[in-house]
Formats: structure tokens, C-alpha cells, sequence
């Protein structure tokens, strides 16, 4: 999300008339869009303040603006303490008035009003209702900046309604608000015509898309349930199953999706309907993979985090999803060390970690995020504890992870080729994360380029990294490659040439 805001921001300053700076150094604005979700991620801004500091020393002219999670209603006094350098805080919900407040817009453009706010809990939050316009408005005049040719970000829904007790979103993002139906499908209409060749749905809860928009009567056929969390009336009203249907029909001439391939994300484990599972198995263009956070393997350590479901109502989903896309590719989220989890309660993660078998895991160390519910409980899992859990669930999932690649080997996948790799004299296989974003060099991983080749890596649907050695045009290509290595986080393969 924060990848396509700062699209969204970049795309405004050009059209306003700013150019991008070769250099940190050498910039007049440096915008800082950042994340909270975990105390290291603020940490590493708040680190950066003294070598902003010096160089607006050098740089008279030079602004900073901070964006992001980070920046909340509750905390505008802290803000200035924490962030001596920054000269304008702008909660991720005022993104859309960078320009103004910078006044780099025109004197005739209008001002916008500082967004207004809500009450979530006892907190004030962001609840601007104009993000859903701002958006169709910058890719209307083609102010949005797009990072990459070949795959774009789709937001579809902005902020979270969920009750997640260790969680800051719902306090920096605001409550959900989804943006109109059929503004999202010209988006991905234009998005096809431009050439992408994937587009990821974006929502804090993507699959809770809709319930917030007025009902009409062509969805009227629409009668979805939710099982879990506050009741809802869905019926007659747009979901994620309707949109990911709407988005899968636009067609090329030839009668194939005009957007190869569609992803969303992320889903939370309660709004994961029927319906949705139902489009995913029926919509080619909708990639077999899906990303499903868990957080805990614990019921107990659940509730106390405010999930609102139990490992019995994930398996259950779970079940249903793999049995309708066979073959599907799950990965998911693990908080360890939550308050109050016990050693009892940690093993009863592994052991659920060693039964779904995910592809991959993203785990992460819990920290205490102040504003949030959960610091009302104790944070009383020791630094060091949490560092030895977190290491045991990655001795336990590498060796999943590296046998579930192990069964591509010697198949042929499609692979949508977005980044040309570069040598290094000490290449190995590493944790691979999000991957590098198109165009960025990254290493090879033991890929040996030929004559007029090089390294090259990219995604198959299921979302595998691998990487393959071919021309530079076939960046931006569907490849077919077969598997020839896998290792824990990736596989590598030669082109299938015809
Ligand atoms: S669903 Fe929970 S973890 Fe996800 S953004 Fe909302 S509150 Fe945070």
C-alpha cells in the first residue's frame, strides 16, 4: 500500500512540475513515507534525522516531509520531537494534499482542507472520504507514477475495520472505505491497455471490499455472509468476488484477459467468503497463490489479539481454498512473542506451522506499538525469548518451504520475467522477501548467462521467485522455464524454447 501511495505522490509532484533528484544530496524535497507497523521500521526513520539535519545545513532550500503510518492524529506533539528534521507531517489519508501544502501548486489550484478526522476507540484518526475521488482524479490527468511497466498496484479499498489488538493501521489509516465499483474497473481497464501485464487489488483488507458502499440493484444477486466479526449487511451490495469477475472479463480481441495476471492483498481469514473462493477457482487470470496471515497458532493467543477466529475456522477456509485451486500457493504471518504467549502456546504454532505447510512464512518478533490496544496487556515475553522463538519457526519452516519448491522440479512454469540481475562474485541463495521490484539489479543466485544473455529473475503464479539467464527483452515477458534447482526461498530454471 505504501509502495502505490508513493506512486500516487511522486505522480503528483512531477505534474506539478517538480523533477525527480538524481541524489538524496541533490534534492530540494525529500519525502519520507513510512511505516509503523513494527518498532524497527520507525526506528530507521527516526534514525535518519541527523544526516537530514545536515543536510539541510548545506541545503537551505531543502524540505522534508514525513507521510506514512507514522504519523498519527494522537501523536502530532510527539511528532516534532521524534522527527527534528521533518518540516510537514501529513497523515496517509492528507497524502493527496502534498502539493498544496507545499505550495507548488498553481495559485489558482485549490487548497485542501486538512482531512478530517473520526473517532477509533478513543483515538482521532484520519477518515478522509475524498481518497476514493483524489485517486480516480490523478489517474484520470496520469499522476500517478507508476514504479514499474510491467505490474501495477490497484488500491481498491483504503483503511481497516478489523480489531486486531497489537495493530496501529486502524488508527493511521482510518476506518474502511472502498472505492466505487466501476471506477476500479476503468482503472484496470486503462492499467490493460497501457500494457501491464499484472495487477495486484490493494486493501488493508482487500477481501472486505464493498460492505460499505450502497447496495443497487445489478448486484442484487449478491447475498454474502460473514462468520466472524461484527454483522455486516452485505447483500446487494459489490465484493471482492464481483470485482475480481468484472476485472477477469475484460478481454483482448483473441478472448483473453486483457490483464494476464491478477493478485490481491491481503485477506483477513473472516471475510474469506464462498463467493471469493468460488471466483478465484473460476477467473483465469486470477494468479493460484493467496496470502492468508494466521498470526498464531493458539486459540488462546488469538482471542488476546483480537482475530476473531480460531485455527478450527482457518483450517476450515484453508480446506475449502486448497481443495477448489489445487496446487494453490499459500503463505502468511506470524507474530511470536505476543503478550503473554506462553512456551506451550508457541509450540502449538510450530506444530500448526508443520501441518498447514505453507510456501512461505513471514514472521516477525512482536513489538509493543503505542496507542494500541494491546499495551493495555503486558509485553512480557523477553527480548531474548522472542529472538529463540523466532529463530525455531524459521528452522522449522525453511526445510517446508525448500520441500515445497522441491516439487517443481523438472516442471515447467510461467514465469512473468521483471528484473535483470547482476553477478556477484560471492552469489548464494538468501531470503528473498518481497524480491526486488522490476529493473532493480539483484543477484543472480548461481544463474550463468551466454552469449548476448543475462541474469534474469521474475514470478510465476504462484508467486515463486526464479531466476533464468535470457536476452534483456524478455523483461516484461511470460516465459516458460523449467525447473531445474530449488532452494528454500527460490528456484532457478532454463527457458522451455519451442
Ligand atoms: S486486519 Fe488487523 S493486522 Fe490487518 S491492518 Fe487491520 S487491524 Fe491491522
Amino acid at each position: 500500500m505504501n509502495r502505490s501511495d508513493s506512486e500516487e505522490m511522486a505522480g503528483r509532484l512531477l505534474a506539478a512540475g517538480a523533477t525527480e533528484a538524481p541524489t538524496m544530496e541533490a534534492a530540494d524535497l525529500v519525502v519520507i513515507n513510512t511505516c509503523a507497523i513494527r518498532e524497527l521500521a520507525e526506528q530507521k526513520v527516526i534514525g535518519r534525522q541527523g544526516y537530514l539535519n545536515a543536510l539541510k545545513a548545506s541545503n537551505a532550500s531543502l524540505r522534508v516531509v514525513l507521510t506514512g503510518c507514522a504519523v498519527r492524529e494522537r501523536d502530532r506533539e510527539g511528532l516534532e520531537r521524534r522527527f527534528p528534521a521533518v518540516d510537514l507531517f501529513l497523515r496517509p489519508d492528507e497524502e493527496p494534499e502534498l502539493v498544496d501544502r507545499l505550495g507548488l501548486a498553481s495559485a489558482q489550484a485549490p487548497v485542501g482542507a486538512v482531512g478530517a478526522t473520526t473517532i477509533v476507540g478513543r483515538t482521532a484518526v484520519g477518515v478522509a472520504d475524498h481518497l476514493s475521488a483524489t485517486r480516480a482524479a490523478a489517474v484520470a490527468s496520469g499522476a500517478v507514477q507508476r514504479g514499474s511497466a510491467i505490474s501495477a498496484w490497484l488500491p481498491i479499498i483504503y483503511g481497516c475495520d478489523k480489531t486486531c489488538t497489537y495493530c496501529i493501521v486502524p488508527f493511521s489509516r482510518g476506518p474502511e472505505r472502498s472505492r466505487p465499483f466501476d471506477e476500479i474497473v476503468a482503472e484496470a481497464r486503462a492499467i490493460a491497455e497501457a500494457g501491464f501485464r499484472e495487477v495486484t487489488l490493494l486493501g488493508q483488507n482487500v477481501n472486505s471490499y464493498g460492505h460499505d458502499l450502497a447496495p443497487e440493484p445489478r448486484f442484487g444477486h449478491i447475498a454474502t455472509e460473514r462468520w466472524a466479526g461484527r454483522r455486516l449487511d452485505l447483500g446487494s451490495r459489490p465484493d471482492l468476488a464481483e470485482l475480481i469477475r468484472a476485472i477477469d472479463a475484460l478481454r483482448t480481441a483473441d478472448g483473453v484477459p486483457a490483464i494476464p495476471r491478477l493478485r490481491f492483498i491481503t485477506s483477513h481469514p473472516w471475510d474469506l467468503s464462498d463467493r471469493l473462493i468460488e471466483a478465484m477457482a473460476a477467473c483465469p487470470s486470477l494468479c493460484e497463490s493467496l496470502h492468508l496471515p494466521v498470526q498464531s497458532g493458539d486459540d488462546e493467543v488469538l482471542r488476546r489479539m483480537g482475530r476473531q477466529y480460531t485455527t478450527g475456522h482457518y483450517l476450515e477456509r484453508l480446506e475449502k481454498i486448497r481443495a477448489a485451486i489445487p496446487g494453490i500457493t499459500v503463505s502468511t504471518d506470524v507474530i511470536v512473542g505476543f503478550c503473554g504467549e506462553t512456551e506451550a502456546q508457541f509450540e502449538r504454532t510450530l506444530r500448526f506451522l508443520a501441518a498447514v505447510r505453507y510456501d512461505q512464512v513471514f514472521a516477525a518478533a512482536y513489538s509493543e506499538r503505542p496507542g494500541t490496544p494491546a499495551t493495555r496487556l503486558a509485553d512480557d515475553v523477553p527480548t531474548a525469548e522472542k529472538r529463540r522463538r523466532l529463530n525455531a519457526l524459521l528452522a522449522i519452516q525453511e526445510p517446508i518451504g525448500l520441500e515445497r519448491n522441491q516439487a517443481w522440479l523438472g516442471r515447467d512454469v510461467e514465469v512473468l520475467v521483471d528484473t535483470i540481475a547482476r553477478e556477484r562474485s560471492h552469489d548464494h541463495e538468501e531470503p528473498a522477501g518481497d524480491g526486488a521490484a522490476e529493473g532493480e539489479v539483484a543477484g543472480s543466485r548461481g544463474v550463468h548467462p551466454g552469449p548476448g544473455e543475462v541474469a534474469l529473475s521474475g514470478r510465476t503464479r504462484g508467486n515463486k521467485l526464479v531466476h533464468l539467464a535470457g536476452p534483456t527483452a524478455w523483461l516484461g515477458e511470460l516465459v516458460t522455464v523449467r525447473v531445474d534447482h530449488a532452494g528454500p526461498y527460490a528456484l532457478r530454471g532454463r527457458p522451455v524454447v519451442s
